[in-house]
């Protein structure tokens, strides 16, 4: 029994192919999780990885509290299962899964007694004297099983380990590994490119593709609320149709519109959290709905479609239609003019009529059209405030508070302008007042929608908040984008600051040992590094890390300013930002620039500055890659 963490963990192949791209979860105890995507997405290195079969570029994976990066796979007390089974044929099926145990001299009476227990749980205690070539694939699969079984180790992974049979047998397998986990109460981590498999085994999945993790979620969430068109459409068959429109706000109701002209509703509380960018009728959107969730009408509000083929699959029906009422040339990659719907007990529709397919107004999904990403994500990623600059005041949400200085530099005159405010930078405060209509568990965090007019401020609330309370609350100026004229006139103070330096090391005599120290180097900043951050950016970039150019991240609250004796970085103050409630200073040392937070009567024209080398991250900045 373990848990398992891998904390920004990529794999890049010699052949310099990067597999796996900051991958990282946190395993439970007894979790079965299932990495899932179309192959070459990198869920079979990840595994290998995880098993101690392939080194780890970069990035931490620990099972329990231990770090496993460098362990060989056989300590690591995991087995493993391949699609291929991996029998020795000239073994018995009894020697194949004692095999293990003889090596490592297990006494044959314990050994016997593990093969046993294994073969009754697979049900193969009939054919322990068998040859697996005398045995069928599932059988085989359950003998691979069997022998990662009698090791009882703490992580069973499985990779792909039903390929090879036939759908009525994967079907069978599929109930059985996963009553098999529930007996067994370990961690199980299982490798699939199909989605049945990791909808039905899975308490939570991870959707890759091309070496990066799309989402993490149980497979309801993913079924109901999926990140992007990638997620929403690998998991549920058949596939959530997919069209372009454009959306319109209109009092209580959205309304959706077709590249057809064709339109429907939906109400304006269930896609509230779509900024309102998107709901001026003019930029064009991805609407995605699944097959179950689309209704056919003879007549009525809906999409008016041309019935191209119906597949009678007895429980249920699978209606295949064209967008009008014509059939036009025949296209296999029609997306965004065909839809697929799935209905049950319905006998009365036939190939050539001409129907309506109305979507579920409460099943909706949008998502933005370039980046593919819900234009519903759990937790809004900003809010947008419409702001007027008036003297040293500016006036939003029906209050007048301080206008800061660094707005008003940025503003340059203008008067009109618009804030966007992520909803962690709502925070509780004297300056506003709105009422809480809703609050929403997303993840570990509570999501208040605060009524602003006819539409809402998402913010994220304290347990101290209740709905229908007013919530005061206050804007972290830093924390937010100025935009005039459509134009971002300023951005955010980013959480962390980003230096580039070299890398160096020095060889030392201590107590007859020679010993290495490793440093960072910025400009005139010498800072030694833990020697196990040494020692990992020398294990990825070998002796070239010596003439490479890295990226030195440290958070804001991190850097401080140093008396001259000290050691640090010499900087030029170039500006002073007054935020009003926070202030920052911009520094520029080593022909770089970044921020510092400062008191309010900051003065200094040239600093030193300093930080500790645990806070540091490390970047390569040849390839886009966190190493420590
Ligand atoms: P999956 O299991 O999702 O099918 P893999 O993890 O096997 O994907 O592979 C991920 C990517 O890494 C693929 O593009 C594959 O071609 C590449 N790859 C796998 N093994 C190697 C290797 N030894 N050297 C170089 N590239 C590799």
């Amino acid at each position: 029994m373990a848990s398992l963490k891998l904390s920004h963990i990529y794999k890049v192949y010699e052949n310099g192919h990067k597999a796996v791209n900051d991958f990282s979860i946190d395993i439970a105890d007894q979790e079965f999780i299932v990495f899932v995507g179309p192959s070459g997405c990198g869920k079979s290195t990840t595994l290998r990885m995880i098993a101690g079969l392939e080194t780890i570029t970069t990035g931490d994976m620990f099972i329990g509290d231990t770090l496993v990066n460098d362990m060989e796979p056989k300590d690591r007390d995991i087995a493993m299962v391949f699609q291929s089974y991996a029998l020795y044929p000239h073994m018995t099926v009894y020697e194949n899964m004692a095999f293990g145990l003889r090596n490592r001299k297990m006494p044959e009476d314990q050994i016997k007694e593990r093969v046993m227990k294994a073969a009754k749980m697979l049900d193969i205690e009939d054919y322990l004297e068998r040859q697996p070539k005398a045995m069928s694939g599932g059988q085989r699969q359950r003998v691979a099983l069997g022998r990662a079984l009698v090791r009882d180790p703490k992580v069973f992974l499985l990779d792909e380990p039903l390929s090879n049979l036939d759908a009525k047998l994967r079907a069978a397998m599929r109930t059985e590994i996963t009553a098999l986990h529930k007996s067994l109460k370990t961690t199980f981590i299982y490798v699939t490119h199909d989605q049945v498999e990791a909808m039905t085994m899975g308490t939570r999945i991870v959707v890759m593709k091309l070496g990066y993790v799309q989402q993490i979620d149980t497979p309801m969430n993913l079924y109901n609320s999926p990140y992007n068109k990638f997620v929403a459409g690998f998991i549920g068959t058949p596939q959530m149709n997919f069209f372009d429109v454009k959306l319109l706000r209109d009092g209580d109701d959205v309304i959706v519109t077709f590249a057809n002209g064709d339109s429907i509703k939906v109400p304006y509380e269930k896609v509230s959290k779509i900024h309102d960018r998107y709901l001026h009728g003019d930029t064009t959107v991805t609407f995605g709905i699944r097959p179950e969730h689309v209704s056919i009408e003879k007549e009525g509000d809906g999409l008016k479609i041309i019935v191209t083929n119906v597949e009678r699959l007895g429980n249920e029906t699978n209606i295949y239609g064209k967008l009008g009422d014509q059939l036009g040339e025949f296209t296999m990659k029609d997306e965004g003019n065909n839809i697929i719907v799935k209905v049950v007990d319905r006998d009365d529709i036939e190939v050539g009529d001409v129907v309506y397919a109305v979507p579920n107004p409460n099943k909706v999904h949008f998502f933005d059209a370039e980046t593919e990403v819900t234009l519903m994500e759990k937790i809004p990623p900003f809010n947008t405030i419409p702001a007027k600059a008036a003297g040293d005041k500016m006036q939003l949400l029906g209050e007048s508070v301080v206008l800061p200085e660094v707005f008003k530099k940025a503003l340059g005159g203008k008067d009109s302008f618009e804030l966007t405010v992520p909803p962690a930078s709502i925070v509780p405060g004297f300056d506003f007042a709105l009422k809480v209509a809703r609050i929403e568990k997303a993840d570990d965090k509570r999501l208040a929608y605060l009524v602003n007019g006819d539409s809402y401020l998402f913010a994220l609330v304290g347990e101290d908040v209740a709905e229908g309370d007013d919530y005061h609350f206050a804007l972290q100026n830093e924390k937010i984008n100025v935009v005039a004229d459509g134009e971002e006139i300023l951005k955010a103070v980013p959480d962390e600051e980003s230096l580039e330096g070299r890398f160096t090391k020095t060889e030392v005599k201590e107590n007859g040992d020679r010993v290495l120290h490793f440093f960072y180097k910025i400009g005139d900043y010498t800072l030694e590094a833990a020697p196990e951050q040494g020692y990992k950016i020398n294990s990825v970039d070998g002796d070239a890390c010596y003439k490479k150019t890295y990226r030195y991240s440290v958070n804001n609250d991190n850097i401080r300013i140093v008396d001259k004796a000290e050691e640090g970085l010499s900087a030029k103050v170039v500006e002073l930002l007054d935020y009003s409630n926070i202030c920052f200073a911009k520094l520029q040392a080593d022909g770089q620039e970044f921020l510092i937070k400062v008191d309010p009567g900051f003065d200094e024209k040239e600093v030193r500055i300093a930080f500790d080398s645990k806070d540091v991250s490390v970047y390569s900045t040849t390839i886009d890659m966190k190493i420590c």
